[in-house]
């Protein structure tokens, strides 16, 4: 479970598209809205795009509005690590996976009171979703 991916620039180069690399491995962000998992309803698990390991259930997923996939949590609190990052002159909270260390996007305390009111705003180009019937 805790086994971590490690990969060099190269084989993640080859393993990822250029946009997922840019946002898994250089901490970048799709713009608002693009993303092909912002609107998806459908249920299932939401995986990670660099190593596979399940990170968010569509069962925490709800509608922000932020123009990114947002999520109350993730399916285990193991399944991903935090760290304050301070870049763009702004304090936040880094999301990344704890299996390959990919950057996931940034969890804020603004979401839904009655569940837990965090907001985990994920890029989708980090996620591969498998639908619940395959
Ligand atoms: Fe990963």
């Amino acid at each position: 479970m805790t086994d971590k991916l490690n990969l060099t620039e190269e084989q993640w180069r080859e393993r990822l598209s250029p946009e997922q690399y840019h946002i898994l491995r250089e901490a970048g962000t799709e713009r608002a809205f693009t993303g092909k998992y912002e609107q998806n309803k459908a249920e299932g698990m939401y995986k990670c795009a660099g190593c596979g390991a399940p990170l968010f259930s569509s069962e925490t997923k709800y509608n922000s509005g932020s123009g990114w996939p947002s999520y109350t949590a993730p399916v285990a609190a193991e399944a991903v690590n935090e760290y304050s990052d301070m870049s763009h002159g702004m304090v936040r909270t880094e999301v990344r996976c704890a299996k390959c260390e990919g950057h996931l996007g940034h969890v804020f305390p603004d979401g839904p009171c009655d569940a837990g009111g965090l907001r985990y705003c994920i890029n989708s180009a980090s996620l591969d979703f498998e639908g619940k019937d395959g």
